[in-house]
């Protein structure tokens, strides 16, 4: 069997990120969660998760600019950002793809696919052209 996947999720809402901790434990997923952008930042300074879910919409440092930044760090080359977010607006995809983002899933979130989703998600890995 291979190893645990380790997820970073970050996400403002506590409720979302209770939510989403309790089914990716329960689904055999490790998670940690960051309540914003600067937290997730300090979390990867000296972690490489397998994945990171990434909310777009938070004060002070949305998604997309979280994203942006991680993609500056040479280690996290081979992890994925998946875009999660309840803003249906046209173009959010593609400017989450544009930012760096590797896939988008839209809020609220299916309890039944959702582990799936991820674990499709982390076995294609990085897209190759991800703008
Ligand atoms: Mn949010």
């Amino acid at each position: 069997m291979s190893k645990t996947p380790v997820i970073l999720y970050i996400e403002d809402n506590l409720e979302n990120r209770k939510l989403v901790s309790r089914l990716l434990t329960a689904s055999g997923f490790e998670i940690h969660t960051a309540v914003d952008g600067p937290d997730g930042l300090t979390y990867v300074q000296e972690q490489t998760p397998d994945l990171i879910l990434m909310d777009i919409s938070m004060p002070a440092m949305d998604g997309y600019t979280v994203t942006t930044k991680m993609r500056q760090l040479p280690h996290l080359d081979q992890t994925p950002i998946i875009a999660l977010t309840a803003n249906v607006m046209k173009g959010d995809r593609e400017r989450s793809l544009k930012a760096g983002c590797d896939g988008y899933i839209q809020k609220p979130i299916s309890v039944d696919t959702f582990p799936a989703q991820l674990n499709a998600f982390l076995a294609r890995g990085r897209l190759s052209s991800p703008t």
